[in-house]
């Protein structure tokens, strides 16, 4: 039987889809060329936004013939409109996917693949490497913490291993991938009885005798010496999580460069850009969203950092490490977002400078709150207006080049 898989969305997808690839092999199937000889056809699905569900409708609805002429194909959908039906307690969007593609053989959670077969890689030089799955943060406007789940850490001595592999096989570049590597092993290593009570329940709060006297202790946590860091949404220090140890030995083992997506503003530890400092192959483009400059836009959208936070990481770390580049995903037209709000976001990509942006309009999601508690009031014009600003403004240089820096 010959399999044919089309991938939609994010990074993480296409990893995952090298593993439904392997799944496949190991079941004696071969790669078709297209859709037209393929016998099994596997759709890995994104929602990040509308259009991108609106794609998955229409391919399912054009092979619709495909399936007329060949009564022995299958369709199968994966991905995260299936991990977004399975979770959703209602029902109703599982039935609203089979009522729309009624052509469709099988909804396929992608958990069930796992990580036991080697993944079929499409990419001879970098090595997409999942570390992590899965979102705690529920940013307001977000859908993946409902498509992936609950966020679930690779144990860490899976992920070395394949490094080590994948550099015996002479891979140069490595790219671990996560919806927030930055917390990555924190369910791991630190359960709530090893953590000591001392660190999991002081709050930085100037009225307790904690403060800066505690700041610098260290914890000495499964024979590491670790340093408490302070996290801002969740009002108090947490041990620092796994990631920069396991950034800083996959970078030892010789790649040419190990890049990692992606990583939040809110818990960027300061020991996250030591490691990056002294490794020069680690990557020095670094992708950090920031989705609005707008205070109260951010906190709409869940984001616990201000404006004013966000600037000052990226100065600390332009500070530590030289010849940094910065690129970042923002959301204009957020429910609510005035023409003022708008503007501090002008502001901000002025004062950073990033190297791109990843720019969406709006578009409400299936259960997440911004659908429940917010209005989509932002006209669709406005919105292609704003987007258009600062897609020229940081993706199209050459057209704007930054002349209005002093202003901000
Ligand atoms: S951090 Fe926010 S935007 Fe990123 S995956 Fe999690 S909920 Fe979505």
């Amino acid at each position: 039987m010959k399999y044919f898989i089309k991938t939609f969305g994010c990074q993480q997808n296409h990893s995952d889809s090298e593993r439904i690839e392997s799944a496949l092999y190991a079941r004696g199937m071969t790669k078709a060329r297209s859709y037209k000889t393929a016998e099994y056809i596997v759709i890995n699905s994104c929602m990040v936004r509308e259009s991108a569900e609106n794609r998955v409708y229409g391919l399912v609805n054009n092979l619709k013939k495909l399936k007329m002429k060949n009564e022995k194909l299958k369709i199968i959908v994966t991905g995260c409109m299936v991990g977004l039906a399975f979770r959703d307690k209602t029902g109703k969007y599982l039935k609203k996917i089979r009522e729309t593609m009624p052509e469709v053989d099988e909804f396929l959670p992608v958990e069930e693949i796992g990580f036991d077969n080697a993944p079929v890689r499409q990419d001879r030089v970098n090595a997409l490497v999942p570390i992590s799955n899965g979102c705690n943060n529920f940013c307001t406007f977000c859908i993946v913490p409902f498509t992936r789940g609950r966020e679930i850490s690779r144990p860490y001595q899976n992920i070395i291993n394949e490094c080590k592999n994948l550099k015996k096989r002479g891979y140069r570049t490595v790219t671990l991938l996560g919806q927030n590597v930055n917390s990555y092993g924190a369910d791991l290593i630190y359960p709530a009885s090893v953590i000591p009570n001392e660190v999991r329940d002081l709050k930085k709060d100037s009225s307790t005798p904690f403060r800066s006297a505690r700041n610098d202790k260290r914890f000495n946590l499964n024979g590491k010496n670790v340093k408490p860091i302070y996290v801002k949404h969740l009002g108090r220090f947490r041990i620092p999580t796994l990631f920069s140890h396991l950034l800083e030995q996959v970078a030892k083992m010789g790649f040419e460069k190990v890049d990692f997506i992606s990583s939040n503003p809110w818990d960027f530890s300061d020991e996250l850009i030591s490691v990056i400092a002294r490794n020069k192959n680690i990557t020095r483009t670094l992708h950090l969203p920031v989705q609005s400059g707008n205070d109260n836009v951010l906190k709409r959208m869940n984001r616990w950092y201000s404006a004013s936070d966000y600037v000052a990481l990226i100065s600390k770390i332009k500070n530590e490490i030289s010849n940094i580049k910065f690129t970042t995903d923002i959301i204009v037209g957020f429910c609510g977002e005035t023409e003022k709000e708008f503007n501090n976001t002008v502001k901000l990509a002025k004062k950073v400078k990033f190297e791109k942006a990843y720019l969406a309009m709006y578009s409400p999601r299936f259960g997440t709150s911004a659908t429940k508690v917010f209005k989509d009031d932002v006209p669709h014009s406005v919105k292609e207006k704003r987007w258009k600003i600062l897609d020229e403004l940081i993706n199209k240089p050459h057209l704007v080049r930054y002349q209005s820096t002093n202003e901000s």
